[in-house]
C-alpha cells in the first residue's frame, strides 16, 4: 500500500523552503501521496526518503512488455480491485492463438490479415494484440520458422511450448522481439530461467495452486528472472474466479512477493465464458483459440466498456468531421466533442444520407447542455473553434447549425463570427435532424 500524506511529510526535510512550487512540506507531501506531484521535485530528500518512498510509489503488481515497436504491449501496474476506486490502468492483451503446423504461406496469410484488422468504436481501435504460437508435434524445424514467421510481422509473439526443445528453438529465432515463454506443462523452473535468464523473454510461471504458483514466482524472481506472467490455476469457472480474484487481492495486499505480477489465462475452443471471466476479473493477457468477430467483436466491446477511466469521459478529437462527402455545399453542424454525443449525431447524419460536415468543438469532454452551463460551449468559445479548426473554410454559405439545447448562443456566436455568418438552431434530438434537412435546410 502506498504512503499516507503524513507519512511522506515525516521523511521530507520540513524547511518549508518552497522549491517544490508548494508553499510547505505538508503541501507537497499530500500532492505527493494523492499522485499529482513526482519526488524529484523536492532536491532536498533524503536518499532514505527517496529509498522509502520509491519502494512505497511502485505499484503493487510489476509492469511487463511484450514485443516491439508500434505493436508492442504493456500489461500489468494496476492498482485497485474495483475499478471505481480509481481506475483500471492496462486492458488485457488479446492473443489469437495459432498453430506452428500451419504451411508458411497459410500462416502468413493470417499473419497479413491480424495485421491488417482494425475496428473503430467509440475512440477505441480495436485490433489482435498478439499471436500466440503453439509448438507443432514432432517439427521443431517447423516451430522455430513459425516463430520467426510470428516475430518478423511486428506482431507480440506468446510461445506455447510442448517440449524444452521445442521452446528454446523457437526462441533461437524470436528472442530479439521480446517474446513470452509459456512452458510445457509441470516444466521444471530451473531449465525455464535458463532459457529466458539474460534475455529480453518473460516468463508464465504456471503452478497447481496459488501457494506453488507464488512460491515459483518469488524463485524466478530471486534468479534474476523479474519479467514473469502468472498463470491463474483453476479448471472450472468457481475455480478460476476464486484465483484470479486471490491473485489480484494478494498482490495489492503486498501478501506475497510472488503475486505481483500480471495474469495470463488461456481459453479454449468454445470456452469464451473463461474469457469474459477473464476480462472482468483481471486478467492481462488472454489467450483465445477462437477466431472470428462473433468470439472476438463482443470480448473488444466489453473489455472497452471495463477499461474506460470513470473519472474521465470518453472524449473525442476536436476537429471537422465528414460525413460522407461533403463540399462547400454541405450543411456544417457542430457539437461538443463527448464521445456519445458525436457517435449520437454522427449517426443520425449518416442515416440522412446528406453529406455534410460535423465540426467537434473541444468541451473537455462534456455533453452539449453540460457543457454550455459550465461555460465551455459559449459563444465566443464555439467561434474560436471553428476558426481554429478551420470549418469556417469548408463552406461558402456561412451558415452553421447549432445543437437545439444552445439555442440561447446563437445571438453571441453571430457576432463572434461576424463576416456575414448566420446561426442556425438545429433540433433538440438528433433523432429530429432528418426532418430538420427537409423542413429547414432544404428551404432556404
Ligand atoms: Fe519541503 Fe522539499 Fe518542497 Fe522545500 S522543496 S518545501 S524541502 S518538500
Amino acid at each position: 500500500m502506498g504512503l499516507t500524506g503524513l507519512q511522506i511529510f515525516k521523511l521530507l526535510p520540513n524547511t518549508n523552503c518552497r522549491e517544490c512550487g508548494q508553499a510547505t512540506c505538508l503541501a507537497f507531501a499530500m500532492k505527493l501521496a494523492a499522485g499529482k506531484e513526482p519526488l524529484d521535485k523536492c532536491p532536498y530528500a533524503s536518499e532514505e526518503a527517496r529509498a522509502a518512498l520509491g519502494a512505497a510509489s511502485a505499484p503493487p503488481i510489476r509492469s511487463l512488455g511484450i514485443g516491439q515497436g508500434e505493436r508492442a504491449v504493456t500489461v500489468g501496474e494496476e492498482t485497485v480491485f474495483f475499478r471505481h476506486e480509481k481506475t483500471f490502468v492496462r486492458k488485457p492483451a488479446l492473443f489469437q492463438q495459432v498453430s506452428a503446423e500451419l504451411l508458411p504461406a497459410e500462416l502468413a496469410a493470417r499473419l497479413q490479415r491480424w495485421q491488417a484488422l482494425r475496428i473503430d468504436r467509440a475512440g477505441e481501435t480495436f485490433r489482435v494484440d498478439g499471436v500466440a504460437l503453439v509448438e507443432a508435434s514432432g517439427g521443431r524445424e517447423a516451430s522455430a520458422r513459425a516463430a520467426a514467421q510470428v516475430a518478423g510481422s511486428g506482431l507480440p509473439l506468446a510461445i506455447l511450448a510442448h517440449t524444452m526443445e521445442g521452446a528454446a528453438a523457437m526462441l533461437e529465432r524470436s528472442r530479439d522481439q521480446r517474446p513470452l515463454l509459456v512452458p510445457p506443462a509441470g516444466a521444471d523452473l530451473e531449465p525455464c530461467l535458463e532459457l529466458c535468464r539474460g534475455a529480453s523473454v518473460s516468463l508464465c510461471i504456471g503452478g497447481s495452486d496459488l501457494e506453488s504458483l507464488a512460491e515459483r514466482a518469488a524463485q524466478a524472481t530471486r534468479a534474476g528472472v523479474v519479467d514473469l506472467i502468472l498463470e491463474a490455476p483453476g479448471s472450472s469457472l468457481a475455480e478460476l474466479h476464486q484465483s484470479l480474484s486471490q491473485i489480484r487481492r494478494g498482490a495489492l495486499e503486498r501478501a506475497h512477493p510472488g503475486l505481483g505480477h500480471p495474469v495470463l489465462l488461456r481459453v479454449g475452443p468454445g470456452q469464451l465464458e473463461r474469457a469474459v471471466l477473464g476480462i472482468a476479473k483481471f486478467a492481462s493477457v488472454i489467450i483465445l483459440a477462437d477466431e472470428g468477430g462473433e468470439s472476438w467483436l463482443p470480448l473488444w466491446t466489453m473489455r472497452q466498456n471495463i477499461y474506460t477511466d470513470p473519472q474521465k469521459p470518453l472524449r473525442m478529437d476536436p476537429g471537422v468531421y465528414p460525413i460522407g462527402e461533403p463540399d462547400h455545399r454541405s450543411p456544417l453542424l457542430c457539437t461538443t466533442n463527448f464521445s456519445l454525443t458525436y457517435f449520437t449525431v454522427a449517426t443520425e447524419l449518416e442515416g440522412t444520407g446528406v453529406p455534410a460536415h460535423l465540426a467537434v468543438v473541444d468541451a473537455e469532454g462534456m455533453s452539449v447542455l453540460t457543457a454550455w452551463s459550465a461555460g465551455k460551449f459559449s459563444g465566443e468559445r464555439v467561434a474560436r473553434a471553428l476558426r481554429e479548426m478551420g470549418a469556417t473554410e469548408k463552406v461558402d454559405h456561412r451558415t452553421v447549425i447549432i445543437p437545439g439545447y444552445v439555442a440561447v448562443i446563437s445571438g453571441e456566436l453571430e457576432d463572434a463570427l461576424g463576416g456575414g455568418w448566420r446561426v442556425l438552431t438545429g433540433p433538440q434530438e438528433a433523432s429530429d435532424i432528418n426532418a430538420f434537412y427537409r423542413e429547414v435546410w432544404e428551404r432556404l
